[in-house]
C-alpha cells in the first residue's frame, strides 16, 4: 500500500453487512460499512430481499455531501 498520495481521500475497504462482500472505494474514513452493495442491492440483483436498508447509506452520503442534489 502506498501512503501519502491522497492524505484526505484514500482507498479503503468497504464491507457490506448484508452479504459480506468486500470491495475497495475512496473515502476519508479508514473503513466503510454499508448495508447494500452492487452485489446484493435489489437494483442490481433484481430481487427484493430486505426493505429497510437504504437509510444508513443515505445518511452516510448526506453527511459527506455526496447526494446533495437528491433532496
Ligand atoms: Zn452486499
Amino acid at each position: 500500500m502506498k501512503k501519502g498520495i491522497h492524505p484526505d481521500y484514500k482507498k479503503v475497504k468497504v464491507v457490506c453487512t448484508t452479504c459480506g462482500n468486500e470491495f475497495e472505494s475512496g473515502s476519508i474514513l479508514d473503513e466503510v460499512r454499508v448495508d447494500t452493495c452492487s452485489n446484493c442491492h435489489p437494483f442490481y440483483t433484481g430481487k427484493q430481499k430486505h426493505g429497510k436498508t437504504a437509510g444508513r447509506v443515505e445518511r452516510f452520503n448526506q453527511r459527506y455531501g455526496l447526494n446533495k442534489d437528491k433532496e
